[in-house]
């Protein structure tokens, strides 16, 4: 049984009711990763939202299922206990909460019970040594002053800590340099090598990760639909060759 089905889902926004999924399509096995790419305004993000049961989207048809069931009717941390990731993104500072804290919050929801404090720690330490983050981070108030490159590993740190079956990483790569970048992919790597089980959607509307990431399959997407899949050839592709020429094929 695939861990994540996805059959004809549409999907609007709630607010105004402009339909953003078309009928999505999409199968992942346990343990494989998935990379997604498309043009910007494709969908890519509604669609990661939606399989983490964002409430500004309203699915209209179709299903999700995870582990065969639907998940429709689970709220987003429902869906996280259930084992789904989106990596949290806070887009404001968090003055006084450190990065320690906060994990441990989001910890003890997805297990449902208090996390004991000093299995807690030896935990966090072990993990942020395997990604090579300087222990001093944790001391840290959630996002205050991090640089992209920062805000992304801690990303990467709660996918570490919370392990989850399905991750989602929307963008992972965006406005990172290319040590940064080789930083992040090395830890996804890690914490993959080390959970096998563990499946990845990655969404990405650059190529360049999937140099350091590689890709058991990878989906297009345009308009709202994915529109073709392949191998990894397929991302090389599209650098070499733009979005174009799918869509001109498609429409032909
Ligand atoms: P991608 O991640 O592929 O760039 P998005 O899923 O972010 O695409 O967006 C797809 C389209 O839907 C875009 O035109 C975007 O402006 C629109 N959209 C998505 N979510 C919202 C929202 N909450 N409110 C208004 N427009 C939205
Ligand atoms: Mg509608
Ligand atoms: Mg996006």
């Amino acid at each position: 049984e695939p861990l994540l089905t996805i059959t004809n889902l549409h999907a609007e926004i709630a607010e105004d009711g402009t339909e953003i999924l078309k009928g999505v399509n999409l199968q992942l096995n346990a343990g494989e990763i998935h990379a997604i790419m498309g043009p910007n305004g494709s969908g890519k993000s509604t669609l990661s939202k939606v399989i983490s049961g964002h409430p500004a989207y309203e699915v209209t048809d179709g299903d999700i299922l995870f582990r065969g069931d639907s998940v429709l009717d689970m709220e987003a941390d429902e869906r996280a206990r259930a084992g789904i990731f989106l990596a949290f993104q806070y887009p404001v500072e968090i003055p006084g909460v450190s990065v320690a804290n906060f994990m441990r919050t989001a910890l003890n929801a997805k297990r449902g019970e208090e996390v004991d404090i000093f299995d807690f720690q030896e935990e966090l330490e072990a993990r942020m040594e395997m990604l090579e983050m300087d222990p001093v981070f944790a001391q840290r108030s959630v996002n205050d002053g991090f640089s992209g490159g920062e805000k992304k590993r801690n990303e990467i740190l709660q996918l570490a800590m919370l392990e989850p079956a399905l991750a989602v990483m929307d963008e992972t790569d965006s406005g990172l340099d290319i040590d940064a970048l080789k930083i992040v992919t090395a830890g996804i790597n890690k914490i993959k090598a080390e959970r096998p089980e563990t499946t990845i959607l990655l969404i990405t509307h650059y190529q360049r990760m999937l140099n350091y990431i590689k890709p058991d399959h990878v989906h297009v997407m345009a308009d709202g639909r994915i529109i073709r899949s392949g191998g990894p050839e397929l991302a090389l592709e599209l650098e070499e060759r733009g979005y174009d020429w799918i869509r001109e094929e498609i429409s032909a």
